[in-house]
C-alpha cells in the first residue's frame, strides 16, 4: 500500500511587489503526516480542468480552515461582519468539495471547510454568530491559544463521529464567528455546542465525509484528534484497496 497522498486547500496572502502566495499552516500538514499521509498543498487559483486532474491524485482532501465565504454561494447578501472573503478560494474549494464527494473520496473539513461543506451541498450559514442569535457562546476564541478548549461538543452517539470518537462530551477550540444555519440537505449533525449551533457535520453513506467546527490538528495531542485523523487517513488508504 502506497502513502496516501491528501491534498490540503490553502489559504491566500498577499505579499506585495512579491505576489501573493498560497499557504497552510504546518499544524495541518504535521497532524496528516503523523498518522502516515503525504500532504499536498493545492493552490486555489488553479482552473476547474486542473483542480480535476489533481482530486483524481488524491487519495483524501482536507478543507482547510479560514476567513468567511461569500454570501452569494449561499444566496444571501453581505451583511457587515464579513471577514476576509477571497471568492477565488471559495470557488475552488467549492469545486474540490464537490469532486471528492462525486469520486466518493474521503474528506475532512475543518472550521471553514466545515461551512464549505455545508454550502456546497446547499447549506446556509450565521454571517455573523454574535449579531444573529443574541444568546450565544462565545465562539471567537482567536485572541486566545489554539489549544483553549473554549466550550464543550455534545457529539451524536450513532454518527460516524460519535463511533469514532467513542465518548458523548468533548472539549474543543472555537475560532469562528460564523457556524451553519441551515444544514444542507442530506448532511446529518454529528455534534453540538451547548447553544445549539451545529459543530460537526457527516454525510451518512459516504465512506468520510465529515466536517468539524473546532480545530482538531491544533489539539493534536488528545485523543479524539488522534482517532479523528486516524479514521479519516484509514479511510483514505481504504479507497486505495
Ligand atoms: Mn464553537
Amino acid at each position: 500500500m502506497s502513502t496516501p497522498l491528501i491534498g490540503l486547500t490553502t489559504w491566500r496572502k498577499e505579499a506585495g511587489a512579491s505576489g501573493a502566495s498560497w499557504s497552510v499552516r504546518q499544524s495541518y500538514c504535521d497532524a496528516i503526516a503523523a498518522h502516515g499521509a503525504a500532504p499536498l498543498l493545492v493552490p486555489c487559483s488553479l482552473t476547474t480542468e486542473r483542480l480535476r486532474a489533481l482530486v483524481d491524485k488524491l487519495d483524501g482532501l482536507v478543507l482547510t480552515g479560514g476567513g468567511d465565504v461569500h454570501p452569494r454561494f449561499y444566496e444571501d447578501k453581505p451583511g457587515e461582519q464579513l471577514d476576509d472573503i477571497d471568492e477565488t478560494r471559495d470557488e475552488a474549494e467549492i469545486t474540490l468539495a464537490r469532486f471528492a464527494i462525486e469520486a466518493s473520496l474521503p474528506l475532512l473539513g475543518i472550521c471553514r471547510g466545515l461551512q464549505v461543506l455545508n454550502v456546497t451541498l446547499g447549506g446556509t450559514l450565521y454571517q455573523d454568530i454574535s449579531a444573529s442569535i443574541p444568546n450565544a457562546l462565545l465562539h471567537d476564541h482567536k485572541g486566545e491559544p489554539a489549544t483553549h478548549l473554549a466550550h464543550p461538543v455534545s457529539i451524536e452517539p450513532t454518527s460516524m463521529l460519535g463511533e469514532l470518537i467513542d465518548v458523548h462530551e468533548i472539549g474543543v477550540n472555537s475560532r469562528h464567528h460564523q457556524a451553519i444555519r441551515q444544514i444542507a440537505p442530506g448532511l446529518q449533525c454529528s455534534a453540538r455546542s451547548p447553544d445549539d449551533l451545529v459543530e460537526a457535520a457527516e454525510l451518512p453513506d459516504m465512506p468520510f465525509v465529515l466536517g468539524v467546527q473546532w480545530h482538531p490538528e491544533s489539539l493534536h495531542q488528545r485523543p479524539e484528534s488522534q482517532a479523528l485523523f486516524q479514521a479519516f487517513i484509514h479511510a483514505c488508504q481504504d479507497l486505495q484497496g
